[in-house]
């Protein structure tokens, strides 16, 4: 693999730079941020055996006395654990302070390519060296704006090259939200479909379905097929008496989603009839919520600009709570 990405990359002339960043940036290209680092370990029989049982990777090449190391762990062999790499530069920690001094202060690894030159054996003594092979200019991506930063590892045993590892993250400024309170915030509509599109059809005519097997009688809910007690496909409803108490219950603080003002609490509501249903307690602070609450049944209306929304909420009983 001849070509990088640094042959694309965009000369900065002076004068050129709405982004005086970049070139300093730039100048991290083809620094090493490794040198003469030394596997911590071998190749080794526990690791590779360990790796083939996490990945599910059942080559019979990875077993036995002529074992290979599957060329997919390239990496593991270099990798430092908690006490560190060996032969690290300060030139990438330099080179991502840059970064988060420009307000770039997230990362998310991207992705992630291997070139494999020999197989690696048991017995194989690793070295390895990184160099910061490319930085990106400024690129706008859903998640923020940033640098793309690749490092080559290259990896030899003997003093022969094995394998090649490049690695690249994005090390960015996160995209900021939109402001939130103008527009209120849509409250999420349920998903509808063929399996509980009954409930939903009760709820809009403020009836609260259970659904009920007819080869055994159980009863349940939320909606589905098939009876989970006999397996038959057979069903009607009976309506709930709306009578209820909390099973369970949490209050939600974080983290925050549109069109919910936390803290607020979430109920699992026991019905009289047995079954539980997942929904607002409302009527008492949220503080207030325990389990055994007594509770009804509500409908209560949401409108937003998508328009009218019934949906079921429980209410605790009065002089309870
Ligand atoms: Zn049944």
């Amino acid at each position: 693999m001849k070509a990088t990405a640094s042959d694309g990359a965009r000369t900065a002339a002076p004068g050129d730079g709405p982004d005086p960043l970049e070139a300093r940036l730039k100048a991290y290209e083809g620094r090493p941020s490794a040198v003469a680092g030394r596997g911590k370990d071998p190749v080794n029989a526990p690791m590779i055996r360990h790796w083939c049982e996490a990945m599910g990777d059942t080559n019979p090449a990875y077993e036995g006395p002529d074992a290979i190391a599957p060329p997919a762990m390239l990496q593991a062999w270099t990798m430092g654990g908690l006490s560190g790499h060996t032969g690290r530069t300060e030139a990438y920690d330099e080179l991502l302070a840059l970064l988060d001094e420009a307000g770039c202060t997230s990362v998310v690894a991207t992705d992630c390519e291997q070139e494999y030159l020999r197989p690696l054996r048991p017995g194989d003594e690793v070295t390895f060296d990184t160099v910061i092979e490319t930085v990106s200019g400024r690129k706008t991506t859903k998640l923020g704006t940033g640098y793309f930063i690749t490092t080559r590892t290259d990896v030899r045993v003997a003093g022969d090259l094995a394998g090649t590892h490049r690695f690249r993250v994005l090390k960015y400024a996160p995209a900021r939200r939109k402001a939130p309170g103008k527009a209120r915030a849509r409250r999420p509509r349920p998903v509808v479909n063929r399996d509980n599109a009954g409930f939903w059809a009760g709820v809009a005519e403020h009836r609260l379905l259970i659904q009920r097997c007819t080869a055994c009688g159980t009863l349940r809910h939320p909606w589905l097929p098939g009876c989970n007690a006999c397996g038959c496909l057979d069903w009607d409803t009976v309506e709930a008496s709306g009578e209820g108490s909390v099973y369970s219950y949490v209050v939600m603080h974080h983290p925050p989603f549109p069109a919910f003002e936390p803290p607020y609490a979430v109920g699992l509501i026991e019905l009289a009839e047995g079954v539980r249903m997942v929904s607002n307690v409302v009527g008492v602070p949220y503080g207030k919520v325990r389990i055994g609450l007594p509770v009804r049944v509500e409908f209560l209306r949401y409108e937003d600009d998508e328009g009218a929304l019934d949906l079921p909420v429980f209410r605790v009983v009065e002089g309870e709570g």
